[in-house]
């Protein structure tokens, strides 16, 4: 029998995809680089075995498919898509579909797109790292429209499910799905950085211990901060390490890593003028992170801050609580106003509140308040998350905390740089005279810029010149 889809590229992601197609019913394809690979997929694939064909040329993989054939690609993102798409070339029909279902730059899919590739092409950004390809993870398509319901039947049969509804939705044409993703990921970071900054407070301001952070960690699971990130943050500070007995936490390095989706988002957020300060400090850190001399140079030449904070100093459980309701809040405002903005200036009409509820289960962000974001975005996609009466009344409440924390991360040496910058955007979103004027008067002293004037005469300078 001949393959619903063919799949290359068996690492960590590509085999998990390739075992939840063949879970799901459809008969795939499998093509390595590494025979060798291939083999050892296809010999521990148990059951599922019987649903997998290996091949060990892409003539093989080719001649195992279905017409019209579908080929998903699950290889590094760039040059090795390029190349792939090449190798495949002169074996394919022009009907035949590629899809490109790694981490690409949403620009690549764009010019993939425009390049007129002698086959059809989907870029198809998926999300939930290993666990997700193979039980389930959200997916964002582009492409175009028909194109995508040639294989929609197989993306909603293998994706994750909320409300019995498949996480797996067309965003629009070319980089759309692969844009939306990167805007995912780019959450992700902004996620992770704020919990690791409360973390940060409580390990060095309060002086917890890891375990006793993973049990607060683990009880807001229980309530509105209820989300995958949240609940990995409490088992991770909870495990031990085998090796010493000491806290898994205490052990690791910290420095982290990054592929670039977090830093894509906020370079693209830069072109679009669409502000993510959030993502944008989250990316930073990470950064500064991975500056490990320099940090030991800083301290040894500034001192260690004061840190610890005691007394009235010491803010409570709840208050660290609502400050990272409150940043997260502000957070996906910005990741969403970024995607209205992207809609306007490629041309998309990229569906908020659809791509909340596609990131509500399978993915790394996947989070309760996504249900109510939805809503929110479904009464009025084209306002801003904060605007929304929900979202504004529970800012109301939970701002004053999130001011208290980023005050005494400033006073303390604590640093909580992607707390600060959400806060700092809501202060100039609440602000409706700002202080643009001096920017504007500045701007036409040295450069005769012009500016408009509040009382709307036509007067454009002022009077510096001589
Ligand atoms: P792995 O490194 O585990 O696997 C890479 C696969 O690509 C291997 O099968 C490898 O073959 C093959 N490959 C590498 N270079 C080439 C090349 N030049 N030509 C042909 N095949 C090649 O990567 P992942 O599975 O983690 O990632 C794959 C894609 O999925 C990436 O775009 C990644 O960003 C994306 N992604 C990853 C997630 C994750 O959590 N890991 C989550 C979401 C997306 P060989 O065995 O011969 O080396």
């Amino acid at each position: 029998t001949l393959a619903e889809i063919g799949l290359i590229g068996l690492g960590t992601m590509g085999a998990a995809l390739a075992l939840n197609i063949a879970e799901k019913g459809f008969p795939i394809a499998v093509f390595n680089r590494t025979t060798e690979v291939t083999r050892r997929f296809h010999a521990e694939a148990g059951a599922l075995a019987a649903n997998v064909i290996p091949t060990e040329s892409l003539a093989d993989l080719v001649a195992s498919l279905k017409r019209p054939r579908a080929i998903i690609l699950m290889v590094p993102a760039g040059q090795a898509v390029d190349d792939q798409i090449a190798a495949l070339a002169p074996l394919l029909d022009k009907d035949d579909l590629v899809i490109d279902a790694g981490n690409a730059n949403f620009h690549d899919t764009n010019r993939r797109a425009a390049a007129g590739l002698p086959m059809r092409f989907l870029g198809l950004g998926v999300s939930g790292g290993e666990e997700g390809a193979r039980h389930g993870p959200s997916i964002m398509g582009g492409g175009l429209k028909a194109d995508w319901d040639r294989v929609s039947h197989i993306l909603d049969a293998i994706s994750a499910r909320y409300q019995d509804i498949p996480c797996a939705t067309w965003m629009g044409e070319a980089g759309a799905g692969h844009f939306v993703k990167a805007v995912h990921n780019g959450i992700e970071y902004a996620d992770m950085q704020m919990i690791a900054e409360i973390y940060g407070i409580l390990r060095d301001g309060l002086g917890h211990t890891a375990g006793d952070i993973g049990a607060l960690f683990a009880a807001w699971n229980e309530g509105v901060l209820r989300s995958y990130l949240v609940e990995i943050s409490a088992a991770v500070s909870e495990a031990t390490d085998p090796a010493t007995g000491k806290p898994m936490l205490d052990v690791i390095l910290d420095s982290a890593g990054q592929k670039g989706t977090g830093r894509w988002t906020a370079i693209e957020a830069q072109h679009l003028a669409t502000p993510v300060p959030v993502i944008e400090a989250a990316v930073m850190a990470r950064n500064v992170s991975a500056r490990l001399d320099e940090r030991k140079a800083g301290e040894a030449r500034f001192g260690a801050a004061p840190k610890r904070l005691a007394g009235a100093d010491a803010p409570s459980a709840a208050t660290l609580e609502q400050a990272m309701i409150a940043g997260k809040i502000l957070c996906y405002a910005q990741g969403f106003a970024m995607i209205s903005a992207a809609s306007d200036s490629f041309g998309w009409s990229l569906p908020l509140p659809e791509i909340a509820r596609v990131w509500r289960a399978g993915c790394i962000i996947r989070s309760d308040m996504l249900n109510d974001m939805a809503s929110a975005l479904t009464e009025n996609p084209g306002r801003n998350l904060i605007l929304a009466p929900d979202f504004a009344a529970r800012l109301e409440a939970t701002i004053p905390a999130l001011r208290q924390v980023v005050a005494l991360g400033a006073l303390n040496g604590l640093p909580v740089p992607a707390l600060a910058s959400g806060l700092a955007w809501f202060d100039l979103m609440r602000t409706a005279r700002g202080t643009a004027n001096m920017i504007q008067a500045q701007r036409d002293f040295f450069g005769a810029h012009g500016f408009d004037r509040l009382d709307g005469r036509d007067i454009h300078h002022g009077p510096w010149g001589s």
